[in-house]
């Protein structure tokens, strides 16, 4: 207030920063606020069930369908955010969450998210945020070094495996057929020499709905033969030439186990084909010297998938597509605007398919520097380790192992009748949260382990706990 007491020819400009000032004293407030708050939701974790109780989930009807007529108070907004939504989160952080594939949000990565939201930077190009640009740069490096990839590769990130799978198999499509002397940004895919895909019978969903998206339907596809642990069949493998588009996987869904890469990558790579690896979270596998050799010569393709919020433990949502060539990437997602011109290599709306993008890169870089090299090797190794020590847990009270324990997942079976029963009533109990899948024609319990908080005590707790819910289930 002092600076009204100036005179009157800076009045205007002081009115406009003590606005500023107010706007900027609500949002510290909120912050603190909602600092606080995270605080509370954090300490409840240990006593709260995984899965949130029928009551939270009844009271979510408080949060009202009608649209708001007129302003309300930030503070009371967050209030009601905080009394309703807070007790209706799913614990992915508890230590006893396995379903689908979640990883947790380390310290470092909720905080920098924090900070970085207040920031609010758009790393669309460089001169929009210097400071997103230099992470994003930083991180992309790092992720590519800690997976083993060669120096030429270059990592983007977007908001998922799906959109990093969509974003490598454009790249591959576009670059295939420009060897074929075919510009897709010129012609388009009418009348262009059809793609031939050969991918696993077990590639993921999200791999299909991408190559959908880039206009390959599933008449292109030739799907190959899995062995019992979901690998793509070596033998099985058709001949490979230069319109070929070979689709592998790194850590399976269900077995957690990875394609022969060694022996199919180079084979497909010398008839002239592009080989991309969706390795959401099994790629990370290659960040461990224990582990690496589970995905032994994926360093050898064209592309590859992954995440950064699964298995890295980074918030939600972060993919990250890399592509060996950067050439490859750029002449599939650059476009061209006068106004958006720039000098620089590394300018990401030129390299991914979204134009503004927050500036998703800052978690990474939280965690890896953090961490360091034998910090993400040891986060990978802690969750493999506590997947043997499920397993054997499991199978020491009578439960049957599926398929022996690749990097992280554990696949049990409780007998075909029994499976989905003795699911259904761990859930019911909330110590820990598992799902449920069918592999080979089979019912099964499948546990994924890629929180980053587990511990020994997680795993005993929880597996106790699915043993009860069996012993239950058969009373
Ligand atoms: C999760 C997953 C995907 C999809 O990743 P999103 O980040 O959920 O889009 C693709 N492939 C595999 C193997 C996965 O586990």
């Amino acid at each position: 207030m002092k600076s009204l007491a100036m005179c009157v020819c800076c009045l205007a400009v002081s009115k406009a920063t003590i606005v500023g000032t107010m706007e900027h004293a609500l949002k510290t407030r909120l912050l603190a606020d909602a600092a606080r708050r995270a605080g509370n939701f954090l300490a409840l974790s240990d006593s709260s069930p995984v899965f949130p109780a029928p009551e939270p989930l009844g009271a979510l009807a408080r949060f009202s369908e009608d649209l708001p007529s007129d302003p309300a108070d930030p503070e009371s907004v967050l209030a009601h955010l905080d009394e309703f939504g807070s007790p209706a989160a799913v614990r992915y952080d508890s230590g006893r969450y396995f379903g689908f594939v979640m990883g947790s949000s380390e310290p470092v990565a909720t905080a920098a998210s924090v900070l970085s939201a207040a920031w609010d930077q758009n790393v669309a190009l460089p001169v929009m945020s210097p400071v997103g640009a230099r992470l994003d740069a930083i991180a992309a490096r790092w992720v590519c070094e800690l997976l083993g990839l060669p120096g030429s590769a270059t990592a983007t990130f977007c908001s998922g495996a799906s959109i990093a799978n969509l974003t490598c198999i454009l790249a591959a499509r576009d670059a295939l057929l420009a060897r074929a002397g075919w510009d897709v940004r010129e012609n388009g895919l009418c009348g262009a020499p059809p793609v031939n895909v050969v991918a696993s019978e077990e590639i993921h969903v999200s791999v299909l709905k991408a190559l959908r998206v880039a206009g390959i339907g599933e008449k292109a596809i030739t799907f190959i033969e899995t062995d019992e642990l979901g690998r793509m069949r070596v033998d099985a493998l058709p001949e490979t030439d230069s319109m070929t588009m070979a689709l592998l996987q790194a850590g399976n869904v269900n077995t957690g186990h990875s394609d022969p890469f060694i022996d199919i990558i180079p084979r497909v790579r010398s008839s002239g084909g592009w080989v991309h690896v969706d390795g959401a979270f099994g790629l990370w596998a290659a960040a461990s010297p224990r582990r690496a050799q589970q995905v032994e010569g994926v360093h050898l393709a064209d592309s590859w998938a992954t995440d950064s919020h699964k298995w890295l433990n980074a918030p939600y949502d972060a993919g990250i597509a890399i592509c060996a060539r950067e050439e490859d990437l750029r002449y599939a997602m650059a476009i061209d605007a006068a106004y958006l011109k720039t000098d620089s290599d590394r300018a990401l709306m030129h390299l991914s398919l979204q134009m503004s993008q927050r500036a998703r890169a800052i978690e990474t870089w939280a965690i890896i520097a953090a961490k360091g090299r034998s910090g993400v090797a040891a986060m990978i190794d802690n969750n493999c380790d506590l997947a043997e020590r499920m397993a054997r847990r499991l199978c020491e009270g009578g439960a049957t192992l599926l398929a022996p324990v690749g990097l992280n997942q554990v696949l049990v079976s409780f007998g075909e009748n029994e499976t989905d029963r003795v699911i259904a009533r761990v859930q019911e109990e909330g110590t820990c949260w598992v799902g449920g899948t069918t592999w080979k024609g089979e019912r099964a319990m499948r546990l994924s382990l890629s929180d980053a908080s587990m511990t020994e005590a997680d795993i005993d707790r929880s597996a106790e706990s699915i043993l009860r819910s069996w012993h239950r289930t058969r009373m």
